[in-house]
């Protein structure tokens, strides 16, 4: 058999000097011709996506996709549009779960749920406060079409309300689904999955966030009036005006969910940094804030591509928009939010001008760029390590707040422990000022006794338990644990066992268990008082 098909083989080609080969020249020709037709049948197919693969993230049919179609008036705030899922077999069980955050008690958003389908065919879903359950058809992909109709109520900026006089509906339903004199912020806006294995309680917790959808891939077809700028997490991919309307068309790949802001008053800053287009949206008047901000973005994204692994998505998108109390800033993927006062380094609740010179006098210029790479920080955690926010906040918020540290120490290395201190330490000695108790960081944020002891907790005390490692086995073992983390499980949702973990895999082998044992007394003990202090001038 070997002498066979050793003659079936034909004898190799050798090019012979002096002597064209005609037959040889018309196959290569013919090949190449192939090539070009196959090449251009590709980038034909996968024109609509181009520009959206950085890192590896590419359009993935084993996660569920979504084809939003919506009218957007940022004037009277009317939204109203379809959302279509192609949920693919694997994913979601017998029953989906979405999360219709517009839906949520004492929202006055009037929200109508429209027809709901599954593969085409008309079904009855429940919709308990904002929690939507569709029945599934059969355990493969599924294509379920939900239409939606609501009004987004006005934001509150008053002073009384940002310094805490007034009460606030929540961060959820006050700030992050809410119109403004300079536009519509829009969280949470559509109905979308709930991550198997998450929680999914229908009532929203008056504390921290509820992102905990897995990572699918994007197209949205926002119409809004001509002369507004539709920004988002994805990329524009095309934009058509008719009839004095506007049709964007924005994709993203890899994100969880699309989260925009639609604006006729804020204008971009582009920079490129590390291969990322960054654009900083804010009003005209405030191009200079836009620059700087522009100039920490850029630099905090060096620090994290090398430390953490490249950021995921083409761009990022950084948008000066009104917060609700107490907020200073809101992640997304591809884009964060930063509030109007932080990002004006100004007081928060006062007058532009008195609010800006007591911002100077108050270091706000370091509270804004720790807020600034704190945002940006949770396109690691949160974004590409994606977390259920309503019982793991414990894994996201703490890793922005130590990777801001990171940040500094690696950038102002002389005065970096103040800066960290201040930003999260200072969080918790507060709470205990003001009467609030210690308690376990790791719980589901319903659990907080409120905003203040949450505030003091997650964001004041546990950071320094990455603080605490570094003295353990020091920074760069810690910042190798989390890169290993990112390594394994970008694009997955992980619990703080994953995190634990990971650290533990750096860690040299006679300190493992205590990494476990720090995470423990850091994150489930209450050593608050001895570790961080309970006054605010020590
Ligand atoms: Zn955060």
């Amino acid at each position: 058999m070997t002498t066979r098909w050793q003659h079936d083989v034909p004898p190799p080609v050798r090019p012979v000097r002096g002597r064209r080969r005609p037959g040889l020249w018309i196959s290569l020709a013919s090949a190449l011709a192939l090539v070009v037709v196959l090449a251009t049948v590709l980038v034909v197919l996968a024109r609509p996506w181009e520009g959206l693969l950085r890192g590896g993230i590419g359009i993935d049919p084993n996660r569920p996709r979504y084809d939003i179609s919506a009218r957007v008036e940022p004037a009277n705030g009317r939204v109203r549009g379809t959302v279509t899922v192609r949920v693919p077999a694997g994913v979601g069980g017998d029953t989906l779960r979405f999360r219709v955050v517009p839906n949520a008690e004492g929202y006055d958003s009037r929200f109508r749920l429209g027809q709901v389908t599954v593969d085409g065919d008309r079904v009855e879903p429940t919709l308990t406060n904002t929690l939507l359950t569709v029945p599934r058809s059969g355990r493969g992909t599924v294509v379920v079409s939900i239409g939606f109709a609501y009004s987004v109520v006005e934001g509150k900026t008053s002073p009384l309300a940002a310094l805490g006089l007034m009460p606030s509906d929540g961060p959820m339903v006050a700030g992050l689904l809410a119109r403004y004199d300079t536009g519509m912020s829009m969280g949470h806006w559509y109905p979308f999955l709930v991550a198997d294995g998450a929680a999914a309680d229908p009532t929203l917790p008056d504390t921290g966030d509820v992102g905990n959808a897995p990572v699918s891939d994007v197209r949205a077809r926002i119409t809004v009036l001509q002369g507004y700028a539709v920004i988002s997490g994805g990329e524009a991919n095309g934009t058509k005006d008719e009839g004095g309307n506007t049709v964007v068309d924005e994709r993203a790949t890899g994100i969880r969910e699309l989260s925009l802001v639609v604006s006729d008053e804020l204008k971009p800053v582009t920079r490129e940094a590390s291969g990322v287009t960054v654009r900083v949206w804010a009003p005209a008047d405030s191009a200079s804030e836009a620059d700087e901000v522009a100039t920490v973005t850029a630099r905090a994204l060096g620090v994290f591509d090398e430390r953490f692994g490249a950021y995921a998505w083409p761009a990022l998108d950084v948008v000066q928009a009104p917060m609700p109390p107490g907020v200073g800033g809101m992640e997304w993927q591809g884009m964060f939010w930063v509030g109007s006062e932080i990002f004006h380094a100004s007081m928060p609740g006062l007058p532009k001008e008195l609010g800006g010179v007591l911002g100077q006098l108050g270091g706000m210029r370091d509270v804004r760029e720790f807020t600034v790479v704190h945002e940006l920080a949770h396109q690691w955690w949160q974004g590409m390590i994606g977390v259920d926010q309503t019982t793991d906040e414990v894994v996201d918020e703490p890793l922005a707040q130590y990777s801001s540290c990171v940040y500094f120490a690696e950038t102002r290395p002389s005065d970096w422990k103040e800066v960290c201190d201040k930003n999260t330490s200072l969080n918790y000695r507060a709470m205990r000022t003001m009467g609030g108790e210690d308690a376990a960081a790791d719980r589901p944020t319903s659990r907080f006794t409120d905003d203040k002891q949450y505030a003091g907790v997650v964001y004041g005390k546990a950071p320094n338990y990455y603080r605490a490692l570094e003295e353990l086995m020091g920074r760069d073992a810690v910042l190798a644990g989390l890169r290993t983390l990112v390594e394994e499980r970008s694009m997955d949702v992980v619990q703080p066992a994953d995190v634990v973990a990971a650290l533990q895999s750096k860690a040299p082998a006679g300190k493992k268990a205590e990494v476990e044992r720090l995470w423990r007394h850091w994150m489930h003990e209450t050593h608050g008082d001895d570790d961080v202090g309970t006054e605010i001038m020590p």
